[in-house]
């Protein structure tokens, strides 16, 4: 193969919910776009093996067995690790990692990435969220606002459809919603005990990726309404909630501009000191293990926070010998999560006449109320948290033929529960790392990522501190039987982990600028969760697509000029 078949305007390294929107944004504009994917191609309808089968057509019904679990302790840690979705969620013996402390790393490679599999929770990040850095003195400033975004996450809630409710809150700013689904009463009635008793506390209906009223946009693109089936991440074959590949991978295909080249891991960028900027990637065919070399104007690194913090910190030349545009020294570091450890349970005993009919694929939430707009506790920022309610039933299995029958027709639904789990930002700190393990390489020769983060006192307070408001209000509401429960789960199960190549002001603390160039080699961009400066308490997903967008746009207008 001629370089010339090896050049394009653009690559995209990583085909998941990011580098999907960086596909569709770059040949939608015309340019010749190769989509570089580690792992294998998965066509929405065609490669969703498992989307129409019942329970009782699964071999352990649904259930993993204990052998495989046992060789998976990481994976099968993750709820989605069950007999529908195995497939698409990578295993542990396939892609080790180093934990230099415990981190739950839980990934998928394959075309659409983590977007097979994702829970489709979508809320904006407020103007306290940009702010909270700067205004509570920890990592750095980010160079962004939430005005500079807002545009951004409508355009790309628009095509993705979010179904939400305009709830005029500050803290989470409203967005471009389809039709939000009903509540069940439980919830509404803790939403109005919150809404009558806590002046800065709310309950709203969770916005997620799902289309409850499709537009045209989203016929265009091949899908139909969301069924309520609640077996997304098996893929959805009406399309019904966002993934990559019902979405933007299809329409960045049908422009006629994408190549996407599965099966490709990405092991570096190519940086030529003479033209002192990037001019390409290595890749292994992870099939053949042939070594090719990519060449483009732009590199977009779209991989998922900690692989693309892997392929920057393996892209070493004269010019950067630390990973590529680790000047600062910077690059791996202050990488951060979610805290995810805290749940509290309860019954509760009213509404004993009522019960929810089919199911709902999203569920309540409390956007964050601590230290929102001053600092009122003694550790930094907060937490978000969900809240739902239903009735679960218990059946007696008792007895044999007509007995057993009649024990199972006598279901008992039992009173309503109710429960809530943490959303928690963490503090990101030098401390908490990724690096190349010296020593250990994976099945491509490609050095391990060694990963080292940890909770710290603020997270400790943040736990306690939600376990105590939290029964406060379930107590006040008229909850019975509160339990509250701390997993202490490692980090990572989250599935949020982000930072490590973050945006800043300033190139000797930050490897990014405001468009998401790395400072010291501009036309390497970086939009995945890996340019994040600060975490927040919101699901982050709906964020990297708003920055991808706006970041394309701003590359097409400087290659346009003959800037890059
Ligand atoms: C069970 C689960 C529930 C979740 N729920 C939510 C939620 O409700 N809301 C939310 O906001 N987020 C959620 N997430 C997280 C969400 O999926 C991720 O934030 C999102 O997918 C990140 O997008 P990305 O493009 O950065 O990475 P990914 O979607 O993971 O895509 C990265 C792609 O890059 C490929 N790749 C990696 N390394 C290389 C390489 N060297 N060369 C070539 N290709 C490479 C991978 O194979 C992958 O396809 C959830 C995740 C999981 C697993």
């Amino acid at each position: 193969m001629g370089d010339n078949n090896r050049t394009f305007d653009v690559i995209v390294i990583g085909s998941g919910i990011s580098g999907g929107w960086a596909a569709k944004e770059f040949t939608g504009r015309g340019l010749k776009t190769l989509v570089l994917e580690r792992g294998r191609d998965v066509k929405h309808l065609k490669d969703y093996p498992t989307t129409n089968m019942q329970p009782w057509e699964f071999e352990h019904r649904g259930e993993v067995p204990y052998a495989i679990q046992k060789e998976n302790p990481v994976a099968s840690r993750c709820y989605v690790f069950k007999e529908d979705a195995i497939h698409f969620v990578v295993k542990d013996t396939e892609h080790p990692y180093v934990q230099e402390k415990p981190f739950d790393w839980i990934r998928g490679y394959q075309v659409g990435g983590k977007s097979m599999l994702w829970a489709r929770q979508t809320q904006r990040w407020s103007e306290y969220d940009f702010e909270g850095p700067a205004r509570d003195g920890y990592a750095v400033d980010w160079p962004i606002r939430y005005k500079d975004l807002s545009p951004w996450y409508s355009y790309v809630e628009k095509f993705a459809g979010i179904s939400g409710n305009k709830d005029g809150l500050d803290v989470l700013p409203d967005g471009e919603f389809l039709p939000p689904l009903e509540l069940s009463c439980v919830e509404n009635y803790f939403k109005d005990f919150v809404a009558k008793n806590y002046a800065d506390r709310h309950v709203i209906y969770a916005r997620c990726a799902h289309l409850t009223e499709p537009k045209q946009v989203h016929l265009d693109q091949g899908r139909g309404q969301c069924q309520k089936r609640n077996l997304c991440q098996r893929g959805c074959p009406f399309g019904g909630y966002f993934n990559s590949n019902s979405t933007t991978i299809p329409w960045a295909e049908r422009t006629g501009n994408m190549t996407l080249r599965p099966f490709s891991v990405v092991e570096s960028v190519i940086y030529d000191e003479k033209k002192g900027k990037a001019v390409g990637v290595r890749v292994i065919d992870t099939v053949t293990k042939e070594h090719i070399e990519y060449f483009a104007r732009v590199i977009f690194v779209n991989a998922a926070a900690l692989n693309t913090n892997l392929i920057l910190l393996n892209s070493t030349s004269p010019r950067f010998p630390n990973g590529l545009g680790n000047d600062s020294g910077v690059l791996g570091k202050y990488v951060a999560f979610h805290n995810y450890r805290a749940k509290i349970n309860a019954i509760y005993e009213g509404f004993s006449d009522k019960t929810t009919d089919g199911r709902t694929m999203t569920s309540a939430y409390l956007p964050r109320f601590r230290n929102v707009k001053k600092q009122e506790t003694d550790f930094l920022r907060g937490y978000a948290s969900g809240f739902g309610a239903g009735r679960y039933g218990v059946r007696n299995y008792d007895g044999f033929g007509d007995t057993l029958k009649d024990n199972l027709a006598k279901k008992d639904l039992g009173p309503w529960r109710v429960g809530s789990h943490m959303m928690g930002e963490t503090i990101p700190k030098e401390t908490n790392y990724v690096r190349l393990d010296p020593s250990k390489k994976d099945a491509w020769g490609i050095p391990q990522l060694a990963i080292n983060m940890d909770y710290d006192d603020n997270d400790e307070k943040m736990v306690k501190d939600f376990m105590e408001q939290m029964t406060e209000m379930y107590t006040k509401a008229g909850f019975k039987d509160i339990r509250t429960n701390d997993s202490k789960q490692a980090p990572g199960l989250d599935i949020h982990e982000m930072g490590g190549a973050r945006m800043g002001h300033d190139p000797k603390t930050s490897i990014l600028n405001k468009w998401n160039q790395v400072h010291a080699c501009k036309n390497v961009f970086v939009t995945d969760g890996a340019c994040m400066t600060s975490t927040s308490t919101q699901n982050p997903s709906l964020t990297y697509m708003a920055i991808t967008a706006r970041a394309a746009d701003y590359a097409m207008s400087e290659m346009k000029k003959g800037n890059l």
